[in-house]
């Protein structure tokens, strides 16, 4: 109601960034960031003419830069003063975790999201950016407030797993951003499934409640990854799956996302 009386914040375009993408969970650890760094992998693949952007605002607990092998990097800055995204597998990433100290996290710690999240879009030489998936913190909080009132968003994309605990916080993101009059582009069912590495077998170890729950609120499931250790063990050494085993089946599916956001 403040800011109704205040008028809301007037959003402002990131310079050189076309469309924003929000990716989004309800809970942590359900593989919004691995979704996100794929996806951005596999946009570039797709049209590699268009430039892909990758922004971390998960701001306190950024992973981006472990996956995507930019750890021990820093941006450099352009005459202007503006960050210059680090680049790796052809995405142009920005992350919190490049630009603080363990020793300065504290500090960050104090100040608002938004001036973190103001540092992250506008202090950086972005341009030209065709798609910039950004990467959110788990849950519905203020990081997600601040992106909807200051930045032009086309649209959103929920990530959860099949149990019933994070279908449920999914319900609250989805809420919010129809409130918020943001698209939701679908779902990305993750951990959906188990299969044997001998028998090739199949096991839904966390249920199938995706389905009903697309169903229930018109959404569209457009990718469906399962447990899978080549997944794990390929973002813990920096090089995402699509960037690993481009054939994959595993590859594949992220491919089939990006054509459908
Ligand atoms: P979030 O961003 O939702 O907190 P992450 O993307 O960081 O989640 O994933 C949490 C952990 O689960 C990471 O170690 C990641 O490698 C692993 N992970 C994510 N998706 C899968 C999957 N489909 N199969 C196996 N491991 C996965």
């Amino acid at each position: 109601r403040e800011l109704m009386a205040k008028g809301l914040p007037k959003k402002k375009p990131i310079l050189g960034v076309k469309q924003i993408l929000l990716v989004a969970s309800g809970k942590g650890g359900v593989g919004k960031t691995t979704t996100s760094v794929n996806l951005a992998v596999a946009l570039k693949t797709l049209s590699p003419h268009r430039e892909i952007g990758l922004l971390d605002a998960d701001v306190f607990g950024p992973s981006v830069p472990l996956m995507m092998n930019l750890q021990s990097e820093s941006p450099l800055l352009t005459e202007d003063n503006l960050m210059k995204p680090l680049i790796n597998y052809g995405v142009k990433c920005i992350s919190m975790g490049n630009l603080i100290t363990e020793k300065s996290a504290a500090i960050w710690r104090g100040l608002m999201v938004m001036q973190a999240l103001n540092k992250l879009t506008r202090e950086v030489a972005w341009g030209p950016v065709d798609y910039l998936i950004v990467d959110t913190p788990p849950g519905t909080g203020d990081t997600h407030l601040s992106l909807v009132q200051n930045f032009p968003i086309a649209g959103a994309l929920l990530v959860t797993t099949p149990q019933s605990a994070a279908l449920q916080v999914t319900r609250r993101g989805l809420t919010m951003f129809e409130k918020l009059k943001i698209p939701v582009a679908g779902l990305v069912e993750n951990m959906s499934c188990v299969v044997c590495p001998n028998c090739h077998h199949t096991t839904q170890l966390f249920g199938d409640k995706v389905k009903a729950f697309a169903k229930t609120h018109s959404l569209n499931i457009l990718a469906k990854i399962p447990l899978d250790p080549s997944v794990t063990n390929s973002s813990d050494e920096g090089t995402p799956i699509t960037v690993q085993q481009p054939d994959s089946e595993l590859a594949k599916a992220y491919l089939k996302l990006a054509a459908q956001v």
